[in-house]
């Protein structure tokens, strides 16, 4: 972590719990978490329990994510919620592009765009996921699709309204083979990857690429997230499975300092 940065620590609950499970899951989060001065943390819940979650949540330091949002603010979208309707529950951020979205519903790096842009309209702080898979890897291009992702989510902007867009985005590396395979990056290669995106944001867009929080994702746990959160471009964890149990999310909360 670098300490210009604050840290941020996410738990994606993915389609996991009830209402009422959710309820006491984010009271127990709240609740138990020893959670740092400059830390932020945030749980995303399913869309059903957002409203109520938001309202457990209220006066508490844990904040309130959807998994997903159309671009759109209103209209004949059946299944969509827009950034208007996030908001209305208590979300102040919205994940988008997660490796599942992208490969099980076709999500593409231009629709993610359209919904950074929907999201920042809103004041909504969109946590935009990307990472590239085994095979990618294994071939060895994986700084090219993490290149062609990010350009692709940012879109071509001037620097005025990228500027715009970059203040306050969060971004998160998920390496697709990591993610709920219980294989972590090596923290180096996080650490590369991450440094890799900033400064592809610093050489497209100058210095605000400093205050772009980039979180890894990928099978983090208690047990690595302090290794992880030591390297200096590794700004937080955004995390899957782990983020069920509260005192295993606890505890990765707590690696943030
Ligand atoms: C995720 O869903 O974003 C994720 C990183 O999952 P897991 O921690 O389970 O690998």
């Amino acid at each position: 972590m670098n300490p210009s940065r604050n840290p941020f620590i996410a738990g994606n609950w993915k389609m996991h719990r009830t209402v009422s499970e959710s309820v006491s899951l984010a009271r127990a989060v709240a609740d138990g978490s020893r959670i740092g001065p400059r830390t932020e943390v945030v749980v995303a819940p399913v869309a059903t329990a957002l409203a109520a979650v938001g309202k457990a949540l209220e006066g508490a330091r844990v904040g309130l994510s959807a998994q997903n949002v159309h671009w759109e603010d209103q209209g004949a979208f059946t299944g969509e919620l827009s950034p208007g309707m996030l908001k209305d529950v208590g979300c102040a951020y919205c994940i988008v592009g997660h490796s599942e979205r992208r490969q099980l519903f076709g999500e593409t790096d231009a629709n993610v765009h359209r919904k950074l842009l929907a999201l920042r309209r809103h004041g909504l702080a969109p946590i935009a996921c990307l990472g590239e898979t085994l095979s990618e890897r294994e071939s060895g291009v994986t700084y090219d699709v993490l290149r062609r992702q990010l350009d692709g989510m940012l879109g071509a902007l001037e620097r005025e309204e990228a500027t715009a867009l970059l203040t306050g985005l969060i971004i998160a590396y998920e390496p697709v083979w990591a993610i709920g395979t219980g294989r972590t990056a090596k923290s180096t290669d996080a650490q590369s990857a991450h440094a890799y995106l900033r400064d592809r944001i610093r050489d497209r867009f100058g210095e605000v690429a400093d205050t772009v929080r980039i979180l890894y994702g990928g099978s983090v746990k208690a047990d690595n997230a302090a290794e992880l959160l030591a390297q200096p471009d590794v700004d937080g964890v955004l995390v899957g499975g782990a983020s069920l149990d509260a005192a295993g999310f606890a505890r990765i909360i707590q690696a943030a300092g």
